[in-house]
């Protein structure tokens, strides 16, 4: 049945939950103080990547970013014929390397795991990723190549999401949530007072803020911050450094370098417990720097155009919280730590079957337990 619904949130998890709804016949606003130019989702890389992220004793996460790969290209398709925009999805696949020999034996032993999970992935020699990669600096220790692993502009992204969601008639309320009650009602910032029929709360590292909710049925969501890099094209060049997304370990330190279509390279990022600040570090700029430029000496040359911090809404478990709180009729969808913009197409998936009252498949019952 046809719904009025108010999204609380414009990152990429409220944008394409509002699109979706919207989509299935639902009367949808967006309330949020800047739709698709805040939050995680305008930090990010943009990266796709449900089989280099995979971590040792997260086989469900896992399960679940390999579900949310195979809804993008549908999901990318369908985005850039309703906005007219193109979101610079990107299906080079992503090349891992390793810095010395212990990096080697870390990225050998991921290897295994990655098999054990019947993932896609192959061990590469040094030679073998320089013919993938001609930039990689030639000391390295070989890799692993990822042909399954893509990428999306992030911000290309959140703009057709707002062009979309336009066109498809969701309207959009510049404000910020202060308090949730039963009705349900929500209080804006300002005072007024919204009634519609159903509410998602998609705020992100936001949802704490929001009063209201019983902190029991609510889902536990702490910010993990992340510093990132933005390094534009070297001045009169005219080929760009990279054409696919290497990742690399450099002596125990993870980084990635994602090439955009212009020629520009987006270099991450820090993983910080420091609570909600998001201040620049100096000593962060450097470390990425560094590690990004033992793995492709050509970064020297780019020019630093942003050095930015975000938020990761992150869970104990690592894993999203999608599904009703304590209060009629108003649900959650947050907890995306690092993988939102990958899981943006199933979580949108998943909120539609819950405000429509679809039985959940198992994979996301589980999500289910706010
Ligand atoms: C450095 C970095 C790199 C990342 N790289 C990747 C990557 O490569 N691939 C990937 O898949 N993921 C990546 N992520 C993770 C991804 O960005 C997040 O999981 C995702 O953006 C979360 O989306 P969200 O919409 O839930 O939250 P956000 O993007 O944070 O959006 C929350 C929104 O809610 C609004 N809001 C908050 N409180 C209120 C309120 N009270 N009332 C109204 N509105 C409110 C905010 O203004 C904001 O618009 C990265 C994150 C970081 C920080």
């Amino acid at each position: 049945m046809a719904t009025q619904v108010h999204v609380v949130g414009g990152g990429v998890i409220g944008l394409s939950t509002a699109w979706e709804l919207s989509r299935n016949g639902h009367e949808v606003t967006v309330v949020s103080p800047t739709p698709g130019g805040d939050g995680a989702s305008w930090v990010a890389a943009g990266m796709l990547a449900p089989v280099t992220e995979a971590q040792f004793g997260e086989s469900a996460l896992t399960a679940l970013l390999l579900e949310g790969a195979a809804r993008w290209p549908a999901f990318a398709g369908a985005l850039e014929a309703a906005s007219g925009r193109s979101i610079g999805y990107d299906t080079a696949g992503t090349l891992t390397v390793a810095l010395d020999a212990s990096d080697r034996a870390s990225l050998d032993d991921l290897l295994t795991y990655q098999h054990s999970l019947g993932l896609d992935a192959a061990r590469r020699s040094l030679s073998e990723c320089r013919q993938l990669v001609p930039a990689l600096s030639p000391s390295l220790r070989g890799g692993i190549e990822v042909p399954g692993d893509h990428q999306v502009d992030n911000r290309a992204l959140l703009a057709a999401l707002v062009e979309a969601n336009r066109a498809a008639g969701v309207t959009y309320e510049q404000n910020t949530v202060a308090s949730v009650s039963a009705g349900p009602e929500l209080v804006l910032t300002d005072g007024r007072r919204l009634r519609p029929d159903q509410v998602v709360l998609a705020a992100g590292v936001g949802l704490p803020e929001i009063a209201g909710l019983d902190p029991a049925h609510r889902p536990e969501v702490r910010p993990v911050k992340g510093h990132i890099l933005r390094l534009g094209p070297a001045p009169g060049r005219t080929a760009p450094l990279l054409r696919r997304t290497v990742r690399g370990l450099v002596r125990g330190h993870s980084v990635y370098l994602v090439p955009r279509s212009d020629g520009s390279v987006v270099v991450g990022a820090t993983v910080e417990e420091r609570g909600t600040d998001t201040t620049v570090r100096a000593g962060a700029v450097h470390e990425l720097l560094c590690d990004a430029r033992a793995i492709v000496p050509g970064v020297d040359e780019l020019e630093l155009c942003e050095a930015a911090a975000g938020l990761r809404p992150a869970t104990p478990d690592n894993m999203p919280r999608i599904g009703w709180t304590a209060i009629d009729n108003i649900a959650v969808a947050t907890g995306h730590y690092r993988n939102g913009i990958l899981l943006a197409p199933l979580t949108a998936a998943v909120v539609v079957d819950l405000l429509d009252r679809r039985p959940l498949a198992p994979l996301f019952k589980a999500l289910a337990r706010v």
